[in-house]
């Protein structure tokens, strides 16, 4: 699921499908001494995953390991046999197998299939950067389709119906491609945590993974020609939410449809109770003047039925905070979804709600109830994007 942050950064121009293939194709064709075939020779997408933030140091296992200084190329380690070197951010440079950089990236090779960081197996090319802070920023730089194997199983479950499957690796896709070309000035294109999509490495990978992979290979969807911004979440309760009430956008393809497929979801109504002190103190620590909460009211509310203005009464004053606001000063995990009703008791703040994640695009628990009724990948990514079209980008 993606809980996408709001504000500045979901302000992007969207790059033209015309653009994305010259930039995917272009390099591919006119190369010195070949041949004029006609057909330029198609690759796959590399995509730059961030998958560790925040380390003060990191330990990388390899065979034939190399690590180079992205900017100068300057070889810093080398070894021709399985080794362990350990990595630290350190002094605004790099400490590498003992030895101090004054550098912020690098790259690491291996001639194996995987290597391997902090026990777990990632495939391709892997960058270290370090942050101003001097922690470091794992990116795992991977063909965009090995990518999405992985993925799979962290989003969904590739045992459900394989229609389902492939939806998923549809929207996945085209998620990775709309952020690669948003994020061209970034270190990376994408977090792997559910602030974009969980990537778990090859650990994660299996056959089913791989069929709907490879049986959708290239296909992205598009609205008027251009890559989507294709949200999704866990469950949706009921009804989809608008992108107008998530990002601030009003997308023609995001604007909300009923869905009666996800009620097996294991969050479909959830109860969580929050003691009141403990709910003024989260909303207080993201700069509101919260007291003693005597009251707490839905003030406006999404035509889907989410919170999206609430009130809080206390004993100093009544402040408004948004609904997207709550939850994450609450957490993700507790508040699962802004489809709720509350109420106090016993000083709790009670919270019944209905789905999980921000609600916006496609619902993969309805996925998997529309796969079950027979519906073909192509019927279920119309229904929760309509007015799209699928195109083969590669
Ligand atoms: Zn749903």
């Amino acid at each position: 699921m993606i809980e996408m942050r709001k504000g500045k950064e979901m302000k992007y121009p969207v790059p033209f499908l015309c653009a994305l293939i010259i930039l995917f194709f272009g390099a591919q064709t006119g190369l010195a001494g070949r041949p004029n075939s006609g057909y330029p020779k198609v690759t796959v997408p590399v995509i730059r995953v961030a998958i560790l933030k925040g380390l003060r140091s990191l330990d990388i296992h390899g065979r034939d390991l190399s690590i180079r200084d992205i900017r100068s190329f300057q070889n810093l380690y080398e070894s021709r046999t399985p080794s362990r070197v350990i990595l630290k951010g350190e002094g605004n440079g790099i400490r590498v197998a003992g030895v101090l950089h004054k550098i912020s990236l690098v790259s690491v090779t291996t001639t194996s299939p995987v290597l391997m960081i902090n026990g777990k197996t990632y495939r391709g090319k892997l960058e270290i950067a370090r942050e101003q802070d001097n922690t470091l920023t794992i990116i795992n730089e991977l063909d965009i389709e090995k990518y999405l194997i992985g993925l799979i199983n962290h989003e969904i479950s590739s045992a459900w119906n394989l229609e389902a499957v492939k939806a998923q690796a549809i929207v996945a896709r085209t998620y990775a491609i709309f952020q690669k070309y948003k994020r061209q000035e970034d270190f990376y294109d994408m977090v792997s945590s559910v602030l974009d999509q969980v990537y778990g490495g090859t650990l994660s990978e299996d056959e089913r993974a791989r069929q709907a992979v490879n049986d959708t290979r290239g296909l992205i969807l598009t609205y008027k020609g251009n890559p989507i911004l294709a949200l999704y979440h866990s469950s949706c309760g009921g009804r989809t939410e608008s992108s107008k009430y998530f990002t601030g956008e009003d997308l023609p393809y995001l604007r909300g449809v009923s869905c009666q497929f996800c009620s097996n979801a294991p969050n479909y109504f959830w109860i969580y109770n929050i003691p009141l002190d403990k709910l003024a103190k989260a909303i207080a620590s993201d700069g509101y003047r919260v007291g003693n909460i005597i009251a707490i009211n839905v003030k406006k509310r999404t035509p889907s039925h989410r919170a999206y203005e609430i009130s809080i009464v206390s004993d100093t004053g009544t402040i408004t905070i948004q609904g997207e606001k709550m939850r994450k000063a609450v957490g993700y995990d507790r508040l699962k979804s802004l489809n709720f009703n509350v109420s106090i008791k016993n000083n709790e703040a009670v919270f019944m709600g209905s789905g999980a994640g921000h609600g916006v695009g496609l619902c993969q628990w309805g996925i998997k109830g529309m796969a079950d009724k027979g519906y073909t990948y192509k019927q279920i990514l119309n229904y929760y994007y309509p007015g799209t079209n699928l195109k083969k980008l590669y």
